[in-house]
Parts: structure tokens; C-alpha cells; sequence
């Protein structure tokens, strides 16, 4: 039995029209051979209403109740579109998570799927052509219904595949054609990548390129499920998000990211000496705060100072941890700044090959950018950058390492 699994996302559910173009795709997957799952988002904006609502009946909502709420948005798609095949003679069921039932853990709103029973997706497809099965949601071992997180569905579609491996192939659908080498509304020369490793999917994704939730890529990687990401609105062949080869690591660099909703802390004059640095990041670690460049500088006199970046969301609450911890660390000030930007290049090739780094920042220079921290890991350089900066900077990023074309050999 060959398998495709199908993910469609909100926009491609929201309403009859647009299920029709994704009966479409279904249609032709069948009659290339294939058995369907098809995983459905809710219709685009309605788990937001949900969230809404249940804002407005409850200050801090019951976690496990708000997610018995919000699950709801993907049962209605999922019925609606099971109506649609069968009356076009297509014979098709719904199902719900816990129908399979796809398990996870307690950890409602941010669950993680433990197990999925493909063996009784293998016995229903043998009695239906197309399973169409609600993207989000889970199901704790004791019964209670959870969500994957925001964007979860892509999760739920590559879990599915995962489970009926080796037979079941994975495509998610989505709004735009690809996975491009930086913003096409940032830069029009940007060029959609025909093939891109985990790794640097993970990278972009955790950039803030909306294409798949980071979580789905983290699955495909573990259980090397390769997945297609392609549009609902068009033929076109889309992005292949697949394990690492040698065609790929020829290529210098494959994207340049962008990441604006960031926040650098300063703490001047902090004691140096051992603990500090454990001080000020053991509790915002315990906050949920995601810190990701960090610097320290020379000591002078047993005082430094701490520069790192966080998300700007959280930046209210950081600042009132730091002020907490403050005395603590001997910190003579707590300075931020949330114009800044950070730009990241990203390529599983620069393992393999020296000077990208150098070439990087010689562009930045020649526009005259001045760079205000750099991190570096094995496949990604970030700098970050005055706010003003940033879409200049990934234009010029982006001409060095000429991605505009197929070719570039470094
Ligand atoms: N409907 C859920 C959300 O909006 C899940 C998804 O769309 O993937 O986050
Ligand atoms: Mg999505």
C-alpha cells in the first residue's frame, strides 16, 4: 500500500471553494495510486477566535479545558471536507486524534505525540480510500485531549507519516510555493530552493520563517521522513525538506534569515567570578525565555558586562528578572534595546568550506553596516544589527553569496 500523507493548512480550508482545490489535489494523488491521509488545520482564523473567547470568559484558562476548546475549529473542517469527498464519490471518513488514537503527553497547548497506532490506519485504509484526520490535537494516555502548539498540524502530518513508514510519503500544503533563499517580500531576487537539508530548515524556521512549525521539522529529521512542501494554489513542484547530501554541501550557503522581534540586554559591571553567568541565566531559563546570542566581555578590575539577545516579547519580563537578580550580581545598570535585527546566513556547506564568515562580514562592511554581536554555530553566522539595517543587510547577504542563482561553487 502506497501512502501519501497531505497537510492542508487554514487558508486552504476556508471555505467551500478552496476545499474544492484541495479535493483536487486529493483526486490526483488517488488516482496516481496512493491511499490519502489528508491532516486539515481549522479554517484560517478560527482557533484564533477560540483563543479569543476563551480570553474574554477567563483570565488565566484552565490549560487542558482550552485546549478541549480550541481543537474544536479542526473537527468542523474535517467533517466538512469528509461530506465533500463523499458526495463526489470519494469514499472518505473523518477522524479525530483520539479515534486513532494519536497519544501524547499531559503538557497541554505544547503537547508531544508518544505514539500513533498505524496499525489501525493500515485497517482503515484498506475499507477507505482518503482517512481525513484533524492536524493539532492529541490525546493523553488517560483520555484528555491536547494541542500540539500553534502551527501544530504540520506536526501532526509528519507524525503520521512517520508512523506508517516505510510507505507513507509526506506533502504539506500551504499558502506559499516553497521554501525561498530569504523573504520574497524582503528581496524579490530571492529564489525558490528546489531541496533543503533539516538542518538548515530548523535554522529558518526557528528565524521565523513561518513555512513549517519547528517541531515538525525536529520530527522529520528524527525519523528521516523527507517533506514536500508545496502550494494548494498552483502545480508547482515545491521544496523538498530532506536529510543532508552531497549536492547540498557544494552549496556555500542556501538561505539568509531574518529576525526582527528580537531584544539585547546589557548588564554593565557584573561581578566576575564564578556563578554569575548561571545567576542570570538560570532564571530566565525557569521563565521560559529563549536567550540566544550571548557575550561577555574582558574583565577589567573583576567586573564585565553581559550582552545578550532575547525574544522582544519577552522583554518586560526580563527586565523585571534582571532587576530582581540585579544586586545579586553586582550589575551597575540594565540597558536594552529592541531596534535591532538579526540577520542569519545558513548553509550545511560552510562545514566543508572556510572564508564564509569573512565574506560575510566584508559585505556588511562595504554598505557601511556595523555589526553589533555575531554567533556563530556549524552551519549558521548571526549578526545582529541595527534595525535600520536589516533588509539592506540580507540584500547585499544575499547578492555576495549570489543565491539569485542555481550554481554558486563558492
Ligand atoms: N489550527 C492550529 C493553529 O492555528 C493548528 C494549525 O493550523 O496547524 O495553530
Ligand atoms: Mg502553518
Amino acid at each position: 500500500m502506497r501512502i501519501l500523507v497531505q497537510k492542508f493548512g487554514g487558508t486552504s480550508v476556508a471555505g467551500l471553494d478552496r476545499m474544492q482545490m484541495v479535493m483536487g489535489k486529493v483526486r490526483n494523488a488517488l488516482n496516481r495510486g496512493y491511499k490519502v491521509i489528508v491532516v486539515l488545520s481549522a479554517m484560517a482564523g478560527e482557533t484564533n477566535r477560540l483563543l479569543e473567547m476563551a480570553s474574554k470568559w477567563s483570565d488565566s484558562p484552565n490549560r487542558a479545558e482550552l485546549d478541549s476548546l480550541v481543537v474544536t475549529g479542526e473537527q468542523v473542517s474535517i467533517s466538512l471536507f469528509s461530506m465533500l469527498l463523499n458526495d463526489n464519490g470519494i469514499k472518505a471518513r473523518s477522524l479525530l486524534a483520539y479515534q486513532i488514537p494519536i497519544t501524547t503527553n499531559d503538557d497541554y497547548g505544547n503537547a508531544r505525540i508518544l505514539h500513533i497506532n498505524g496499525d489501525r490506519l493500515r485497517v482503515l485504509l484498506a475499507e477507505y480510500d482518503v482517512l481525513v484526520v484533524a492536524g493539532f490535537q492529541g490525546q493523553t494516555e488517560d483520555g484528555r485531549i491536547t494541542t500540539l502548539g500553534r502551527g501544530g498540524s504540520d506536526t501532526s502530518a509528519v507524525a503520521l507519516a512517520a508512523a506508517l513508514r516505510p510507505d507513507a510519503e509526506c506533502e504539506i500544503y500551504t499558502d506559499v510555493d516553497g521554501v525561498y533563499t530569504t523573504d520574497p517580500n524582503l528581496y524579490g531576487k530571492a529564489r525558490k530552493l528546489p531541496k533543503v537539508a533539516y538542518e538548515e530548515m530548523l535554522e529558518m524556521a526557528s528565524m521565523g520563517a513561518k513555512v513549517l512549525q519547528i517541531r515538525s521539522v525536529e520530527f522529520a529529521k528524527k525519523y528521516n521522513v523527507p517533506v514536500h512542501v508545496r502550494s494548494t494554489f498552483s502545480d508547482d513542484p515545491g521544496t523538498l525538506v530532506t536529510q543532508e547530501d552531497s549536492s547540498m554541501e557544494s552549496v556555500l550557503v542556501s538561505g539568509i534569515a531574518y529576525d526582527k522581534d528580537q531584544a539585547r540586554i546589557t548588564l554593565r559591571k557584573v561581578f566576575d567570578r564564578p556563578g554569575i553567568a548561571a545567576a542570570l541565566f538560570g532564571p530566565l531559563a525557569d521563565a521560559g525565555v529563549v536567550v540566544d546570542m550571548i557575550i561577555q566581555n574582558t574583565s577589567r578590575e573583576g567586573h564585565t558586562d553581559i550582552t545578550f539577545t532575547i525574544p522582544q516579547k519577552d522583554l518586560k519580563e526580563t527586565i523585571k528578572l534582571m532587576e530582581q537578580i540585579q544586586g545579586e550580581l553586582g550589575a551597575t545598570e540594565i540597558a536594552y534595546d529592541s531596534d535591532v535585527v538579526k540577520v542569519s546566513v545558513i548553509g550545511v556547506g560552510m562545514r566543508n568550506h572556510a572564508g564564509v564568515a569573512s565574506k560575510a562580514f566584508a559585505a556588511l562592511k562595504n554598505e557601511g553596516i556595523n555589526i553589533l554581536m555575531i554567533s556563530t554555530s556549524e552551519i549558521k553566522i548571526t549578526c545582529l544589527l541595527e534595525e535600520k539595517y536589516g533588509e539592506l543587510a540580507v540584500r547585499v547577504l544575499h547578492d555576495a553569496f549570489r543565491l539569485d542563482t542555481h550554481d554558486y561553487e563558492g
